[in-house]
C-alpha cells in the first residue's frame, strides 16, 4: 500500500491524523505531512478510512508497486 497527498487539496482538517496517527501528522496550521508512504498491513485499515473520510479527498491510495494513484478527475 502506498498512500500520496495532494497538498493542493488539503485542508489542514487532520481527520487523517486521527484515523491513522502513526502515518499522518497535521501541524495547527499547514498541510497534512505523511509519515509513512508505504504503511504496512496492520494499519491499513487505518489509512483507508483516512483517505475515504478526508473532506477535501486529498488522499488516495496505490495497493502496491511504483505507480502513482489515478486521482480519476478526467
Ligand atoms: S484529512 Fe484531508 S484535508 Fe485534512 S489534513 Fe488530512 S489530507 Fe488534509
Amino acid at each position: 500500500m502506498k498512500v500520496s497527498v495532494d497538498v493542493d487539496l488539503c485542508q489542514g482538517h487532520a481527520v487523517c491524523q486521527a484515523e491513522a496517527p502513526t502515518v499522518f501528522a497535521v501541524p495547527t496550521r499547514g498541510h497534512v505531512e505523511i509519515l509513512d508512504a508505504s504503511p504496512g498491513s496492520d494499519v491499513s485499515a487505518e489509512v483507508e478510512n483516512a483517505v475515504r473520510y478526508c473532506p477535501t479527498q486529498a488522499l488516495s491510495l496505490a495497493d502496491g508497486g511504483d505507480a502513482p494513484s489515478p486521482k480519476g478527475t478526467d
